[in-house]
């Protein structure tokens, strides 16, 4: 059908580009969705479990399984050498029945919490969804993580059970593994009937597993995923999400991604964070489509072959990786037949005006950035396809979610007057980014740390702690964190954390990290030094604490740039002004700071 034509006569306020469009998008005119939108109704569209009862796992695969769609294919793997292999839905389920069944074989059941820690292959596709059937709570790492991020969540998150790989395993698991007492079974996915010692054979106890349906009985409020990210200060955040979360999965990739039957979707995030999870595993097998997988890291050849030979529809990224694409040129594109593509979403960092309209040069689709965060766990604020983009605009809130800006005081606190926050009512005026409390994916907590996650929330209102203007419009545009919280190629990097790797090294005495930008990675990390006496800064010291950092943090946390310095900039009590740090960096003024207690409420 030439869209085109006929909808441009049905639909005349719509943009040419979504005219243009080969399928109809599921949001066509905003205002009326959000006036009839409701969260039953979303709901409603799911099958829920047939006793009662809501389990994601079910949602995303057991159901399509048991229906029409058992033999599409649910997942498309994408091997080094680029040669693929495709599950299908009655595949995925048999293979996630048989992985709950090794969970419930080795005792660890409801709540208890199962942890991955290895690269993007079936294994840990079949590991999010079986733990999920088997009622107990997933928490994926970063693969990149170094040892010592790796044991602050395992402990924290009291990890009973860890899936990985022989080479990550000897890396950064076997040396903390005695300050890990939760951690009873280590499961090797590559173990080839020769595990290490203290180690299980995840294929052979598989094979041997029964393939019955496992699915168990889980309600909507039964935690269902634990998600750590930084703060900060003090230790990572662990963001409680329970299992009614995949009714804002559903509607999200309804709305926000345009998920259609026929798609063929990739997100190009890593499960190990939140994005990976919520979209390139929940989100697209709640629709039913097909997800590709790319088991390598990034490259842009790579890259737009499988965009051409996967005939990729919807593309889901991050602009870090759009710049690094920009950067090797579009000229790089010619050749790779894109035309199957239709639709280009992007998150988790600022996204450029110039990417978007790089987007339209190159694949021709602007780029279609939206916002969200690990404690909201799906999608609040997009370009959706059907309106016109603002290049540089986060875009517009969801339907069913209730955006605001909150008023902030001199010290960048948000304004509560009488327990309720003062909201921003002009446009174009910064304001703390809040979003009325209720949303289905909501976190539900900080592990543990009830009082942290209570300072979250002020009159109904959970405070993101962004920084954010509103148009004339509607369109909400960022302005920037309000803490002190580094994003470097979309990950979220505590300051608290680094400084107290570094300060682990014999010569330093201090440190104080911020994030500095960069026109690739967003942001990159940087230290700066206070050296023990007896120390003198040298070139080679100076490298040998950032193969130091990298070692323990993993080359995603650690710095990449050190300055040694004598005096780090102080609050009276004693803490380090990372504000002043930055501000210095960047030739900023540096403004009345001598009493601030920075900041002022961390979370
Ligand atoms: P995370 O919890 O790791 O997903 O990081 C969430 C944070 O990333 C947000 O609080 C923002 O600071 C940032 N972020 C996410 N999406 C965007 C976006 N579209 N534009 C600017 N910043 C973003």
């Amino acid at each position: 059908m030439t869209a085109g034509t006929t909808r441009s006569a049905r639909w005349p306020w719509i943009s040419k580009e979504v005219q243009a469009f080969p399928v109809s998008p599921n949001l066509l005119d905003y205002e009326t969705a959000c006036s009839r939108f409701s969260w039953a109704d979303a709901r409603a569209a799911l099958s829920g479990l047939p006793g009662g009862g809501l389990n994601i796992a079910y949602e995303a695969v057991d159901r399509h399984a048991a229906g029409p769609r058992a033999n599409h294919p649910a997942l498309r793997f994408i091997h080094a050498d680029g040669s693929t292999h495709a599950i299908s839905y009655a595949e995925l389920s048999e293979q996630t029945n048989r992985f709950a069944a090794v969970l419930a074989q080795l005792g660890i059941g409801r709540g208890d919490r199962v942890f991955s820690l290895t690269g993007r292959g079936p294994e840990l596709y079949v590991a999010v969804l079986g733990t999920l059937k088997n009622a107990s709570v997933f928490c994926p790492l970063f693969s990149a993580f170094g040892p010592e991020p790796v044991r602050q969540r395992l402990q924290l998150g009291s990890g009973r059970a860890l899936i990985t790989t022989r080479a990550l395993y000897r890396r950064k698991v076997k040396q903390i593994r005695d300050a890990l007492p939760d951690l009873e079974h280590v499961l090797l996915t590559d173990a080839d009937g020769d595990p290490e010692p203290g180690t299980l054979d995840l294929a052979a106890l598989m094979s041997a597993a029964p393939s019955d349906s496992r699915m168990a009985g889980t309600r909507g409020e039964d935690m269902a995923l634990l998600h750590f990210t930084s703060g900060t200060t003090g230790t990572p955040k662990g963001a409680i999400h329970v299992h009614e979360a995949v009714t804002a999965h559903y509607a999200t990739g309804l709305y926000a991604l345009d998920l259609h039957p026929d798609d063929i979707y990739w997100c190009t995030a890593d499960p190990g964070w939140v994005t990976g999870t919520s979209y390139g595993v929940i989100a697209p097998l709640v629709h039913g489509i097909t997800t590709i997988v790319d088991e390598e890291e990034m490259d842009a050849d790579r890259w737009y072959r499988i965009l051409a030979e996967q005939h990729v529809t919807v593309w889901y990224t991050a602009p870090t990786a759009l710049r690094m694409l920009m950067k090797a040129g579009a000229d790089r594109v010619a050749g790779h037949d894109l035309s199957a593509l239709r639709f280009v979403a992007s998150v988790g960092e600022p996204l450029n005006p110039e990417v978007v309209a790089w987007g339209q040069e190159a694949f021709g689709h602007p780029v279609h950035d939206n916002w969200w965060q690990t404690e909201t766990g799906c999608i609040m604020i997009a370009n959706f396809p059907a309106m016109d983009i603002r290049p540089g605009s986060m875009g517009r809130p969801l339907p069913g979610v209730e955006v605001a800006l909150v008023v902030r005081d001199d010290n960048g606190k948000p304004v509560i007057r009488d327990g309720e926050p003062v909201l921003v009512t002009e446009p174009d005026t910064m304001g703390e980014l809040a979003l009325r409390a209720g949303w289905p994916s909501m976190f539900r907590g900080y592990l543990n740390e009830q009082e942290r996650y209570r300072r979250c929330f002020a009159g109904g209102w959970y405070l993101t702690g962004d920084v954010a203007k509103r148009d004339h419009d509607g369109y909400y545009w960022f302005v920037g964190r309000g803490d002190d919280v580094i994003k470097s190629s979309g990950h979220l990097i505590g300051p608290f954390e680094v400084e107290s790797s570094l300060m682990e090294h014999e010569a330093v005495a201090q440190a104080g990290v911020i994030g500095v930008p960069d026109p690739v990675a967003g942001e990159v990390v940087k230290a700066f030094v206070e050296l023990r006496n007896g120390w003198e800064p040298s070139e080679e010291l100076r490298l040998d604490i950032i193969g130091f950092a990298r070692k323990r943090l993993g080359p995603a946390v650690a710095p990449r740039l050190i300055d040694f310095t004598t005096a780090l900039p102080k609050t009276r009590s004693g803490k380090i002004l990372r504000r002043l740090l930055k501000a210095r960096e960047l030739g900023l003024p540096e403004g009345d700071t001598s009493t601030v207690e920075t900041p002022a409420e961390p979370r």
